[in-house]
């Protein structure tokens, strides 16, 4: 009586593949986003090089560098989106299948005295949430190693495609970028005292600066490491994660 179901069922057992598009930002740009849970920053990449460029077994983070295969770089709304579009499609595979086996058998039987019939009634379409593509972010980055284009909001220092270490290019950005911060604060606090009050004013600027001096920290130990790997024999030296963070290693 099931014969349609149960064999569209046994196809979404073994694996089906449904196209979907991933909307691309006005630049040509697709949002990714770090799945280590220490990093979840967010960057962008050209899609023609995520195509083209970007190996199925690695990316790297641009912020962290953290490795994965290139399946788990989904935003969380691109999940969202994924996960309903695929619920979707069984609901629509399953609901169409009971279809056709409910029209198969009421067309098969007889009128008599007591006739059975069976319907098909559909629960609530499953809504595909949907998904847009993050405004462009505002600085572009080429790699200097394999040519990978990816943006990010502020330094990104790792190409995502070879994982090359561009921190002497990204650093300078930050420099010029913490100088105008810095310059321009006055005039930040200004508009933030007339918008509240001193008091968000002044925690709000105190949090800007803070972030931005433990941001510089971080930079300056990918600069350090960027430029450790150009010297001839660093090859040799073992080197723990974050050494210019963890100076008692060094005099240890
Ligand atoms: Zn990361
Ligand atoms: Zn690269």
């Amino acid at each position: 009586m099931f014969d349609n179901l149960l064999r569209e069922l046994r196809k979404l057992e073994q694996g089906v593949s449904v196209p979907v598009s991933i909307p691309l930002d006005g630049h040509g740009y697709m949002d990714r986003q770090c799945p280590a849970d220490e990093c979840q920053g967010q960057f962008k990449i050209l899609f023609e090089d995520w195509r083209d460029k970007v190996r199925d077994e690695v990316v790297y983070c641009a912020l962290c560098r953290h490795e994965a295969p290139a399946t788990e770089w989904n935003t969380g709304s691109q999940r969202e989106f994924l996960a309903s579009t695929a619920q979707a499609f069984v609901q629509q595979t399953v609901q169409q299948a009971m279809r056709q086996d409910a029209n198969r058998f009421n067309s098969q039987v007889k009128p008599d005295f007591v006739t059975l019939r069976l319907d098909v009634r559909p629960g609530a379409p499953v809504t595909i949430v949907p998904l847009a593509a993050a405004d462009a972010m505002r600085q572009e980055w080429t790699c200097e190693a394999c040519g990978c284009r990816y943006a990010a909001i502020g330094a990104a220092f790792f190409c995502p495609a070879c994982g090359h270490n561009s921190a002497v290019t990204s650093f300078e950005y930050l420099l010029t970028h913490v100088r105008s911060f810095i310059a321009g604060s006055p005039a930040a606090r200004a508009a933030l005292q007339n918008a509240y009050d001193a008091d968000v004013a002044n925690d709000s600027m105190r949090m800007m600066l803070e972030n931005t001096l433990s941001r510089l920290v971080g930079s300056f130990q990918h600069y350090a490491e960027a430029l450790f790997v150009q010297l001839p024999n660093s090859s040799t030296v073992k080197r723990r994660k974050n050494v210019f963070q963890n100076l008692s290693w060094v005099y240890a």
